[in-house]
């Protein structure tokens, strides 16, 4: 069937582009036999569920990213089984940037499915604490000072009301910080502000509820003890 070619086509070229562009989250595609099937999958930890204890306790890791997270990825593909047709979107970032032309469902599990794949790449146990060189560069120039790009940023993550992530975004090589409801994020069409996400901050209750029960603020104090800060400065070169 031509579509199918069609469709085929935009398969590889969208493939090649991933291939040499942005890596550390990398899209999984399949095509098959019927037309084109866009198969998202989790990928896996690059530490155990135990591994960022104190800051993080092992049973929320494994039931957030075996369950809440895996539940966004199992939906997402559940809803492009309907909705693919609607645009010739092969990466996630396809999808995104019109979502607002897809189904509530594609929001809610598209944006769940991109959010938790970037918050567990850019956590680690073994964090340095502190940016890399470029990324405190441009965070300086961006906020004047590391302290202050920390105070705006945990603001932000404390005063989102409700469930949502904060971001660290970049733009046009200047960064900006901004939070976002739901499983919505910056790369979206209908977000208030817009950016690629360098890095972003799960504040959702079940992130932290089971150790932390109602203090939000003393999680995102702790968040800071464990962020991969060499995950953040490739997402700012890749876009760069
Ligand atoms: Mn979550």
């Amino acid at each position: 069937m031509k579509n199918n070619k069609i469709n085929r086509r935009n398969f590889i070229t969208n493939t090649a582009k991933v291939g040499i562009g942005l890596t550390i989250l990398p899209t999984i595609l399949q095509a098959k036999e019927d037309g084109v099937v866009v198969n998202f999958k989790q990928q896996p930890l690059q530490y155990s569920y135990k591994d960022l204890e104190p800051y993080i306790d092992a049973a929320t890791m494994e039931i957030h990213y075996t369950k809440h997270a895996a539940g966004y990825t199992k939906n997402l593909n559940e809803a492009l089984k309907d909705e693919y047709k609607k645009s010739n979107a092969i990466t996630i970032e396809d999808i995104l940037a019109k979502i607002s032309s897809y189904s509530s469902k594609m929001r809610n599990n598209a944006g769940g499915h991109y959010n938790h794949e970037l918050f567990w790449q850019t956590l680690t146990p073994k964090s340095s604490g502190k940016p890399t060189q470029k990324v405190l560069e441009v965070i300086n120039n961006s906020f004047g000072s590391f302290e202050e790009f920390k105070k705006l940023f945990s603001q932000a993550a404390a005063t989102r009301f409700g469930s949502g992530w904060a971001w660290l975004i970049e733009n046009d090589g200047h960064l900006k910080i901004s939070s976002t409801p739901n499983q919505d994020n910056p790369l979206m069409d209908v977000a208030e502000v817009k950016g690629y996400p360098i890095l972003g901050l799960d504040v959702w209750e079940h992130a932290y509820y089971l150790k932390y029960q109602n203090k939000r603020t003393e999680y995102i104090n702790n968040w800071w003890n464990i962020i991969n800060w060499e995950a953040v400065e490739k997402r700012l070169l890749n876009k760069k």
